[in-house]
């Protein structure tokens, strides 16, 4: 059978059975990363951010901003521990880029425990997951990334398994079917999602902590930005560092990804040392403007402003205008537009505001104002 791929990777057809597809997927799609891929400012993780895993803060006491989050999940280690148990289960929601994993591995690293990673899409079959739970150790942590794209049935696995750390199996078919309730150690599962409204009702039930991320301030970033010129040894003065934690959307991985090409740039042009001018021309050059906006943010708001007089328009009309998928303009270009304040979400679609008119460079209409309320 055939059938045909779609998402961000180029659509083709490729057999489904017997051959192996997998490598050959990837093979491809590593190969022709789309343009969402190659955004600098995309906050999702791409093939040269590997190098930033070093950079990761191992523990509560490294982790830079976030602090509600931090002072709540210190609470949950700490009575963890104090009762000898495995942590509750914990999901984290919000966009990408902003410390997810960082946390869970964090989590791992505070409670003394191994942790296995896995994501959503990865899960296929009920098999899939029941192989992973039965090698699991006591108090181990199992990371899903993703949790919002587990298919139905692997969920009904994940249930009891979360509940009651049991894994029924049903062994036979039609009436001779019968069922076995395998006992499992007692281990935690952190989810993380970037779409809380997809991850079902009875799944979200099933985590006994839920957080929210939020983009980092500025005085956070800049923070990150100079610990990280710190550990690779680039020369930052703090201008420049400023510089680069304005432009990084709240988002530490597009942080780290602007530093490193901003130190490419200084290597280049300017002896190495990055400074406010260095970094200016250098974000300037990759197009990525004073509040880190690139082209496509800019491609979506154009869109919105000059085909929909402003709007409102739909989410798949926009997407439709800019060839891109709805998907990605949610996940990635909204959230950081609507922090902004540059959109609003309406019952009739996305609105452009006064804000993103100007930043533009565009004369907002007379008499739109009250139109928009
Ligand atoms: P997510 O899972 O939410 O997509 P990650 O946890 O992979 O994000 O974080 C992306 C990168 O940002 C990591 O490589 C990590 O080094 C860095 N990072 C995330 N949060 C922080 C933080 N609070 N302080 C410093 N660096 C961070």
């Amino acid at each position: 059978m055939w059938v045909r791929q779609r998402g961000n990777a180029p659509a083709f057809l490729v057999p489904r059975q017997p051959v192996d597809t997998l490598p050959f997927l990837r093979l491809l799609y590593n190969h022709a990363m789309s343009d969402t891929d190659s955004r600098l400012v995309n906050p999702g993780p791409r093939p040269d951010d590997r190098l930033d895993q070093t950079l990761r803060p191992q523990s509560l006491a490294e982790l830079i901003g976030q602090e509600s989050v931090r002072e709540n999940l210190q609470i949950l280690i700490e009575a963890a521990r104090k009762r000898g148990e495995p942590l509750d289960h914990v999901l984290f929601y919000g966009p990408p880029g902003l410390g997810k994993t960082t946390l869970a591995h964090i989590l791992a690293n505070e409670m003394g425990v191994n942790i296995k990673i896995t994501a959503g899409p990865a899960i296929e079959r009920q098999g899939d997951l029941a192989a992973i739970l039965t090698n699991l150790r006591e108090s181990d942590i199992l990371f899903i990334d993703e949790v919002h794209r587990l298919g139905r049935a692997v969920e009904e696995v994940l249930y009891p398994a979360m509940e009651d750390y049991a894994l029924d199996i049903i062994i036979g078919k039609g009436p001779a079917a019968r069922s076995i309730r395998l006992k499992l150690p007692r281990f935690t599962v952190i989810g993380a999602t970037t779409r809380l409204a997809l991850v079902t009702a009875p799944l979200r039930a099933r985590f006994g902590a839920v957080y929210r991320l939020n983009y980092y301030e500025e005085a956070a970033m800049q923070e990150i930005v100079r610990r990280a010129a710190g550990r690779l040894d680039v020369e930052a003065d703090e201008t420049g560092i400023q510089e680069i934690a304005r432009r990084a959307r709240g988002t530490p991985r597009v942080a780290l990804r602007l530093l490193r090409r901003v130190r490419d740039f200084a290597q280049v042009r300017a002896q190495g040392i990055i400074t406010a001018g260095v970094a200016h021309d250098a974000l300037d050059l990759l197009e990525v403007d004073a509040l880190g906006l690139d082209q496509m943010d800019r491609r979506v708001l154009r869109a919105i402003i000059e085909k929909y007089d402003g709007g409102p328009v739909g989410l798949n009309t926009i997407a439709a205008s800019v060839s891109e998928e709805s998907d990605t303009i949610m996940d990635v270009v909204e959230p950081y537009l609507l922090q902004l304040g540059f959109l609003e979400r309406t019952s009739q679609g996305r609105v452009a505001t006064q804000k993103a008119w100007e930043h533009l460079g565009l004369e907002f209409p007379k008499g739109r104002q009250g139109q928009l309320i």
